[in-house]
């Protein structure tokens, strides 16, 4: 690999000793590259800074200044306040940090503050900060002092329209020690940042975006803060890039590579099963199934995601495809999480094709060994057309006379390795298709999923009454609990669930066990109350679960575990504690347990009053769209983990990318890594090779996760 400038060690750089240069390791930065793509974290212009003669009592608000004096006040009630006076062309204004004496220790006279915070009126405006930086040093040698107007630089001036950038910095690492070191280098990272250049001049035209070189001075020399944007676009791009080109191997390997089956299409079985159907099809179902059909009857292999919120119809459409597949002489076979969850897709699967003469083998670990062997002998011999099981089913030493379709329901619980493993039997190359009942933005679906294509039912069957949700204080739980009562009266069954297995002396939760004891004693006394967590053996759940799908059980006390893998039409109500402890798309999982008759359902949220997370619920409450949800859940929580691992500073997946803001980026960056691949799929054209070294050096270890490394 062709070495460059940027892969020397930061401690080469101009103002950095072997002190600074650990210091820097500890930030996540050990190469220039590293350091010239710690961007800044925050920007603040004219737009955002306010001049001090400006600030007034009650705002909340930006100022810049240099420190004119400073010292400690003690007070009456032996708080220590420290206080400074900030001074700009404008005017003056004192900033104080009451309780924080220590302060007069870092701050020195002439220092350039960015404080952010509220005005308040204490013998006269008073600034209290929430957050400070020292953007340059009176008069220390070493700080990245401030030739004033230059941007950037540590003016006390916005006069001339500055952008004043902010680092990511540690205690280690001060504000204006990494500015003054950015003064030092940067011009000449810039030039070296012409190396790791890799679109050509006309792509990047036709993208709109910037060069590499000139992206990053946007973003650490913004002159406007649409520059900073403009720059974070094109980091942004070459993030999502990477990850589709990654992913766009591992979706040639799986479906180009080598020809997968071209299904016949002979309308025996598809045709009386739309007959026979008791609804037609949704228009996305419809949609859903013409791209399935498209990809089974195509020499390619289908490699394909089917997504939509509970009760969308996921199930019906990979039925059809199923009959496809099997009508074409192929077995198909349909795994689900759990045992049960494979029971009840047996029985749907079942019922849906009984005017059909076509073989459903259930096989899981219930069966008794006669009844095993039997079973596998239908599946070997070809007789079982259709095999319906636990994802063991892929892992178990079956044989199929000619497996030709896959399909995964809950993929969520099933790893991309897993995924890929599935892909690489010795038995032929099936279609694959996976189901999730987890809704999420198409663009989240984009950058999880690059390697699958994707069909979405973002459309309900007609005639669903939508649970009825409501939020409920603590002190309301009597009253909640008699609502039950009257339900149980009438038949139905409900849901209980806790965030906590056990009760813990740390926090004050309740516990599913606790509660358990406590509801079968008191509110629910002669009722029929079971309790299911994750920490039960697989047995005993399994027995539970039973029980309450039998209806045996009048009230079920349970941690998440019953997010998946349960579905009982006669549950009609479910009610969650400490909702606040959830995220909104786990809220909305727990809610699709209740609503799958044709009964009324309830779902009745628990939560402190006042909680920060209220808005969040009110959001849950108002919103039955799963992919609505989705969004917001993305919004509040941001992208943090989805990728799994740790993922932090610079190993982060997604740095520079914004999900939901990016939708267009993650669009083009799919596109134009699928026409590289399939144009070059090993990236050895010359042209290519600043490609497939960037790649091979920075995403070796996603590379390996998908076995295309
Ligand atoms: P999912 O697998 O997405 O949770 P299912 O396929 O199990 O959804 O469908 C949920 C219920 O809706 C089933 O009872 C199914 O028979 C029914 N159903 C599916 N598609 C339609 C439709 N187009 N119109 C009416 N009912 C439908
Ligand atoms: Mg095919």
């Amino acid at each position: 690999m062709s070495y460059s400038q940027l892969d020397r060690p930061v401690q080469f750089l101009k103002g950095v000793g072997p002190k600074r240069a650990d210091a820097f390791v500890r930030l996540g930065v050990t190469t220039a590259r590293d350091l010239l793509y710690h961007v800044p974290r925050r920007y603040d212009d004219a737009s955002t800074v306010e001049p001090i003669v400006r600030l007034e009592v009650g705002m909340d608000a930006s100022a810049i200044g240099r420190v004119r004096s400073k010292g400690v006040i003690p007070t009456r009630r032996g708080l220590r306040i420290f206080q400074a006076v900030l001074e700009d062309d404008t005017g003056m204004i004192t900033v104080a940090w009451p309780g924080q004496p220590w302060l007069d220790r870092k701050l020195r006279e002439g220092d350039t503050l960015l404080v952010t915070g509220k005005v308040k009126f204490f013998h006269g405006r008073q600034l209290q900060p929430r957050e400070y930086s020292i953007l340059s040093r009176a008069s220390d040698q070493d700080a990245g002092t401030g030739t004033a107007g230059e941007p950037g630089s540590g003016a006390a001036s916005l006069a001339g329209g500055l952008v004043f950038v902010t680092y990511p910095a540690t205690e280690e690492l001060p504000q204006w020690v990494l500015r003054g070191i950015f003064d030092k280098n940067l011009e000449a990272m810039l030039g070296w940042a012409d190396d790791d250049e890799y679109l050509s001049p006309q792509v990047r035209t036709r993208l709109e975006l910037p060069g590499l070189a000139e992206a990053l001075t946007l973003l650490h020399r913004p002159t406007t803060l649409y520059d900073a944007e403009r720059g974070r676009r094109r980091l942004a791009f070459d993030e999502l890039f990477f990850l589709q080109l990654v992913q766009a191997q591992a979706r040639r390997k799986a479906t180009a590579l080598e020809p997968g089956i071209a299904h016949r299409r002979t309308n025996r079985l598809v045709r009386p099963l739309h007959e026979s159907l008791p609804f037609s099809l949704t228009e996305a179902q419809a949609r859903a199934l013409r791209e399935v059909y498209a990809d089974m009857q195509s020499e390619g292999r289908m490699n394909r995601l089917l997504q939509g919120d509970v009760g969308s119809g996921k199930t019906a459409v990979a039925t059809f495809a199923m009959a496809l597949a099997v009508e074409g002489g192929s077995q198909a076979v349909l795994m689900a999480p759990t045992e049960i969850l494979a029971e009840q897709h047996a029985r749907g699967v079942q019922t849906l094709l009984a005017p059909l003469d076509v073989k459903v083998q259930l096989l899981t670990g219930r069966l008794g060994a006669a009844e095993r062997r039997q079973a596998l002998g239908a599946v070997a011999s070809g007789e079982a057309s259709i095999v319906v099981g636990t994802h063991a089913l892929i892992q178990d030493a079956v044989r199929y006379r000619a497996l030709g379709l896959v399909v995964i329901d809950e993929q969520h619980r099933f790893g991309v390795r897993q995924r890929m493993a599935l892909l690489e039997r010795d038995d032929g190359r099936p279609d694959v298709l996976v189901m999730s009942a987890t809704p999420i933005p198409r663009s989240l679906a984009m950058a999880l999923y690059g390697d699958l294509d994707i069909s979405v039912l973002d459309e309900m069957p007609p005639g669903r009454t939508p649970v009825k949700t409501a939020l409920r204080s603590p002190d309301a739980r009597a009253s909640v609990y008699a609502f039950i009562r009257e339900r149980i009266a009438e038949g139905r069954q409900a849901y209980i669930v806790y965030p906590l297995v056990e009760e813990s002396e740390k926090i004050d939760l309740l516990s599913a066990t606790a509660e358990f004891d406590r509801l079968r004693a008191g509110p629910f006394e002669g009722a029929r109350v079971g309790l299911l967590h994750g920490q039960l053996p697989g047995s005993e759940k399994d027995t539970v679960m039973r029980a309450f799908a039998s209806g045996e059980l009048d009230v079920l006390v349970a941690t998440t575990v019953i997010e998946v893998g349960i579905d009982v039409p006669n549950a009609t109500v479910i009610v969650i504690e400490h909702a606040e402890r959830f995220g909104l798309s786990q809220l909305h999982q727990l809610r699709g347990r209740v609503g799958r008759g044709a009964e009324e359902s309830h779902c009745i949220v628990i939560s402190e009053p006042g909680d920060d997370a209220l808005e969040r619920l009110r959001v849950f409450r108002d919103t039955t769209d799963g992919f609505e949800i989705a969004r917001a859940d993305l919004r509040i929580r941001g992208q943090g983990d989805l990728f799994g691992s740790r993922q932090h500073g610079k190993d982060a997946m997604l740095r520079f990318a914004d999900l939901l803001a990016d939708e267009d980026l993650l669009v083009t960056a799919q596109r134009d890594a699928r026409a590289l691949i399939s144009a070059d799929p090993e990236l050895t054209q010359a042209e290519h090779s600043p490609i497939r070294e960037h790649l091979v050096a920075r995403y070796r270890h996603r590379l390996a996760m998908y076995g295309v490394g």
